[in-house]
């Protein structure tokens, strides 16, 4: 049974994933200490598997949390692209990307949280959110057989795809649900499967990935990651798990698979409000995922930040307008540093998914022409376009 410390709070966290402990620590650290934050999930942050490939960018990701070697499984130098025809092309660039440990980097990132004053209570379920008295919100926390009702002023759900916490709440009804676009993900931790310690690959072709994409990504030095997304419409003729285990059948012969993990992604950019009556959307739950990447570690730290710096305003302001100004502004500052860019990614996506075999493998012939040294990211770019004009139109939301 859970002994929480008080029974109201200034802020209460659901969910611990990248958003909410990113969220946790930037609000303790800009209010040194002096707010009441609690943390909840329903299960430990570390506990694995965490499903998901945990490929990030160095550079993008250390703005936000100092990478540590403890928790970093590759350093990364480049990328492989590889054709339907399984032409590989490769991108070269030094020290471009990190596979993490999540689950360590989730226990640095707790205990961090923890250290600062919050206070951390995880295999704790958040069963419902209900508006309580004096503009309060009432939390409902399960501990095993115990349920607690704890308040707060403010809510900020983090809670990963789909929200469910935060659905079908009065005073929520419009919000951001966490589903804009949702694709199922999975992957299977494998040996046997000849890669690159340095680099991930990425697998384009309609026959395994259509509407997406496939990934090998190194682990260890001899398991990887294997997996794929695809694109939603394409969810009956590529039933995830039978087209994963078919790719890995014909690519990897030799493979021998260990597990089989997997997942829900929001990748959409949705046009939704975020935040409303002290209650702050972050990560997945507000659907902050690269429509095209699918990536969402970073995206869900940022907005984990958008979502704390908001709270602390929300917390000291002094009327009701500005709160609900301060609520506006959560998406717009979304908009700003991210959203944009996925907005129109996610408009472009339909596209990305109607490039065909032919013209994936002109392209990477291409590119295969190139030397390695002069293969920036601008250059791969416009051989691709050059190989296959159509490409342009196919991609023009892109642009325009
Ligand atoms: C197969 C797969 C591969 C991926 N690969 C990558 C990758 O390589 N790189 C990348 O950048 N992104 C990747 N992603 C996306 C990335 O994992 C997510 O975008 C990221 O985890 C979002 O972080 P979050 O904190 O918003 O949500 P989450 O990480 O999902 O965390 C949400 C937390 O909320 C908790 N929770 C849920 N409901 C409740 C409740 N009722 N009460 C209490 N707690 C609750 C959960 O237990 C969880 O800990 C991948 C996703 C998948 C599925």
């Amino acid at each position: 049974m859970t002994c929480y410390l008080k029974e109201n709070y200034d802020v209460i966290i659901c969910g611990a994933g990248p958003a909410g402990l990113y969220a946790a620590n930037c609000l303790q650290k800009a209010s040194a200490g002096k707010l009441s934050v609690l943390l909840v999930d329903k299960k430990s942050p570390w506990k694995e598997p965490v499903a998901c490939a945990e490929a990030v960018s160095r550079k993008i990701f250390s703005r936000y949390w100092t990478p540590k070697e403890e928790w970093i499984r590759q350093h990364l130098n480049g990328v492989y692209f590889t054709a339907p025809d399984m032409t590989r092309v490769e991108y070269f660039q030094k020290d471009c990307g990190l596979i993490l440990n999540r689950a360590a980097f989730h226990h640095e990132m707790a205990d961090k949280a923890a250290e600062l004053g919050v206070e951390c209570h995880f295999e704790n379920r958040v069963s419902a959110l209900a508006p309580a008295e004096n503009g309060l919100w009432a939390v409902t926390v399960c501990s095993g057989e115990t349920e607690s009702v704890l308040k707060t002023k403010v809510v900020i759900d983090a809670t990963g795809p789909g929200a469910k916490i935060s659905r079908r709440v009065p005073g929520l009804d419009a919000l951001e649900t966490g589903d804009f676009d949702q694709e199922s993900a999975i992957f299977a931790i494998a040996k046997g499967v000849p890669h690159s310690t340095r680099h991930i690959e990425l697998l384009f072709g309609q026959r395994f990935f259509e509407g997406g994409y496939g990934w090998v990504f190194p682990r260890d030095g001899e398991t990887v990651n294997v997996g794929l997304v695809g694109g939603r419409d394409f969810l009956k003729t590529h039933p995830p798990r039978a087209t994963l285990e078919k790719f890995i059948q014909e690519a990897y012969p030799d493979a021998k698979i260990l597990a089989f993990h997997g997942g829900a992604i929001p990748c959409g950019q949705s046009e939704h409000p975020i935040a409303a009556n002290g209650v702050f959307k972050a990560g997945d739950s507000a659907s902050t995922v690269n429509p095209i990447s699918r990536s969402g570690i970073v995206e869900a730290m940022k907005s984990g930040k958008i979502a704390a710096e908001c709270a602390l305003e929300w917390l000291s302001a002094t009327s009701e307008e500005e709160r609900r100004e301060i609520e506006k502004s959560a998406y717009d500052r979304w908009m700003k540093i991210q959203g944009k860019t996925h907005l129109n990614y996610s408009r472009g996506k339909s596209g990305f998914a109607r490039i065909s075999d032919a013209q994936f493998n002109k392209a990477a012939h291409r590119l295969a022409s190139i030397p390695v040294e002069k293969r920036s990211i601008f250059r791969i770019f416009w051989a691709v376009l050059a190989s296959s004009p159509s490409i342009l139109w196919k991609l023009k939301s892109f642009f325009i």
